[in-house]
């Protein structure tokens, strides 16, 4: 990925490779804001935007994939192959799941799907509680 920060039309800044760092070995989907506070204290004058304008920037040459799966900001995902993700309804937490159909609309899958649809990619979400919620509070379910 650092290789192609230049694909993405960005100059290869101290700042922007050590947002790329942080991303690119992370499998939490994080948000900007995390990434953000994460790099904030071996960064300390780098700013918000900063990390926003990279992210996006990246997003936008494909280079990683934003997620909206939770609620609340976008999350990042360096994975940008086609992938599902198990999303917990309570903390929100997303995880790569590998899902062999994906890539791929079986005639049943695409049977509906609006005339002159094109798929590009099939990304199924698990949706349920993660394993640290479950721990927490075993009884609960999302109200
Ligand atoms: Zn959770
Ligand atoms: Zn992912």
């Amino acid at each position: 990925m650092l290789a192609r920060l230049g694909d993405a039309g960005l100059k290869r800044t101290p700042q922007r490779v050590a947002i790329v760092r942080e991303l690119a070995g992370d499998l939490t989907h994080p948000t900007a804001q995390e990434l953000f506070e994460r790099l904030r204290p071996s960064m300390p004058t780098m700013s918000f935007a900063t990390v926003y304008n990279t992210l996006d920037a990246l997003a936008r040459a494909r280079l990683i994939a934003p997620r909206a799966l939770s609620p609340g900001a976008t999350r990042f995902d360096p994975n940008v192959r086609p992938h599902g993700h198990a999303v917990c309804d309570r903390c929100g937490a997303v995880a790569d799941v590998a899902v062999q159909a994906d890539g791929e609309a079986t005639p049943e899958l695409g049977s509906d799907l609006p005339r002159g649809f094109t798929v590009h990619a099939v990304e199924r979400v698990f949706r349920g509680v993660c394993g640290a919620c479950a721990a927490v509070d075993p009884g609960a379910r999302p109200s």
